[in-house]
C-alpha cells in the first residue's frame, strides 16, 4: 500500500490487483474423412474468443475490501476448434463489481487506466483471440492447407484500485482513549495498538458488516489542543474529519478530567468549522472495565449515557445499534431496526 497516495487524498482504500483475460483456444487442423472421398478438404475449426474482465459500478459498495483477498482475478479461456468445423466456445466474461468513484491505475507507472467516476463499465482485461482452424486458410490455390494458429494470450493487467472513500463514522478522541482498540473490536481491521500517544499516524479504516450493508468507521489521528492552529497531527485530523458523516467521540472514562476532554474536543471542532461541531454525534465513554459502579454512576450524573469496554468488548451491540441509527438518519433514510439500511 503506497503511503504517497494515502496521506493527499483523505481516505484512501487501495488495492492491488491482477487482471487476465482469458487466453483464445487454438484452431484446429484436420481434414474431412469420408466414405468414397479420397481427399476431403480441410475442416478444422477455429479457437473461441477468450473472455473479458468487466468493471463495473455497483452504487451499493462502499469499500473494496472483497478484493484484498482474491489478487488475481481470470476470465475464462476460449475453447480449442476441433475437427468437421466445429469452432471452440468463446470464454465466461468476468464482471468485477467496484465501488463508485473507483480508480484504476497502472501498477507499475500509477497512470490513471481509468475513472469510474466518469463511466460505468470499462473492459479492463481483454481475451485473447482464437486462433483460426485449417478451414480457414483454404484458398483456390492451396485447398489443403495445413496450417492453424494458436490462440492468442488474454490481457494482463496489474492494476491498483484506488477507492476515495467516505467514512460513515469516524471515531474521534484523544491518543490513548481506545480508538484503535474500539475499531478491532468492531471490525476486521487491525491497527496497531500502543500504550503511548500518536500510535496512529494515518486513518485506518475497517468495515462492519451489518447484513447486506456495512459501516465503514474511521479511528482518525488523536486529537490534540491548538489542533484547528495546525499543530501536530491535528490539522491532518481535521481533514480527514470532514469526509465522516457520524462522530463518535471516544473518552477514556479513567481520565480525572472526561468532561473537560469532551469539551475540547467539541470545542476544537468548532474552531475549525462549524458545521463539523453540528455534525451527528455520539458520546461514548471507554474502559468501562477500569471503572467503579460509583464512578460510572457520577458520570451518569454528569450526562454521559453510553459507556463500554472496547477492550472487553461490552456494550458494543448497544453502541452499533446506536451508530446505525445515527448514519441512517443522517442519510434521511429509514432503518428497520434490525441494522439493515433500506
Ligand atoms: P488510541 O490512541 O485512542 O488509538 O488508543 P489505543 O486503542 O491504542 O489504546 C490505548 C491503550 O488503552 C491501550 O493500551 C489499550 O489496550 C487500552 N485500552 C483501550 N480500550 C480499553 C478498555 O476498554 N479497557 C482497558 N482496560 N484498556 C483499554
Ligand atoms: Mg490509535
Amino acid at each position: 500500500m503506497s503511503r504517497r497516495h494515502r496521506k493527499d487524498a483523505g481516505f484512501i482504500d487501495l488495492t492491488r490487483v491482477e487482471f487476465v483475460g482469458g487466453g483464445g483456444g487454438d484452431g484446429c487442423s484436420s481434414f474431412r474423412r469420408e466414405k468414397f472421398v479420397p481427399r476431403g478438404g480441410p475442416d478444422g475449426g477455429d479457437g473461441g474468443d477468450g473472455g473479458s474482465i468487466i468493471l463495473k459500478v455497483d452504487p451499493h459498495l462502499t469499500t473494496l475490501i472483497d478484493y484484498k483477498y482474491k489478487r488475481v482475478v481470470r476470465a475464462g479461456r476460449g475453447g480449442h476448434g476441433q475437427g468437421k468445423d466445429r469452432h471452440g466456445k468463446r470464454g465466461k466474461d468476468v464482471v468485477v463489481r467496484v465501488p463508485p468513484g473507483t480508480v484504476v491505475r497502472d501498477g507499475a507507472t500509477g497512470e490513471v487506466i481509468c475513472d469510474l467516476a466518469e463511466t460505468d463499465e470499462f473492459v479492463i482485461a481483454g481475451g485473447g483471440r482464437g486462433g483460426r482452424g485449417n478451414a480457414s486458410f483454404a484458398t483456390s490455390v492451396n485447398r489443403a492447407p495445413r496450417r492453424r494458429e494458436k490462440g492468442a494470450a488474454g490481457e494482463h493487467r496489474d492494476v491498483v484500485l484506488e477507492m476515495k472513500l467516505i467514512a460513515d463514522v469516524g471515531i474521534v478522541g484523544k491518543p490513548n482513549a481506545g480508538k484503535s482498540t474500539l475499531l478491532r473490536q468492531l471490525t476486521r481491521a487491525r491497527p496497531r495498538v500502543g500504550r503511548y500517544p500518536f500510535t496512529t499516524v494515518t486513518p485506518m479504516l475497517g468495515v462492519l458488516p451489518l447484513g447486506e450493508n456495512s459501516l465503514v468507521l474511521a479511528d482518525i489521528p488523536g486529537l490534540i489542543e491548538g489542533a484547528h492552529e495546525g499543530k501536530g497531527l491535528g490539522h491532518e485530523f481535521l481533514r480527514h474529519i470532514e469526509r465522516t458523516r457520524v462522530l463518535l467521540f471516544l473518552i477514556d472514562g479513567t481520565s480525572p478530567t472526561a468532561d473537560e476532554d469532551l469539551a475540547t474536543l467539541i470545542r476544537e471542532l468548532a474552531l475549525h468549522n462549524e458545521a463539523l461541531a453540528a455534525r451527528p454525534r455520539t458520546v461514548v465513554i471507554n474502559k468501562l472495565d477500569l471503572l467503579s459502579p460509583e464512578e460510572v454512576e457520577s458520570m451518569r450524573a454528569r450526562g454521559f449515557e453510553m459507556f463500554i469496554s472496547a477492550l472487553e468488548g461490552t456494550g458494543i451491540r448497544d453502541l452499533v445499534r446506536n451508530l446505525v441509527d445515527l448514519a441512517a438518519d443522517d442519510e434521511g433514510e429509514v432503518c428497520d431496526g434490525r441494522g439493515k439500511r433500506r
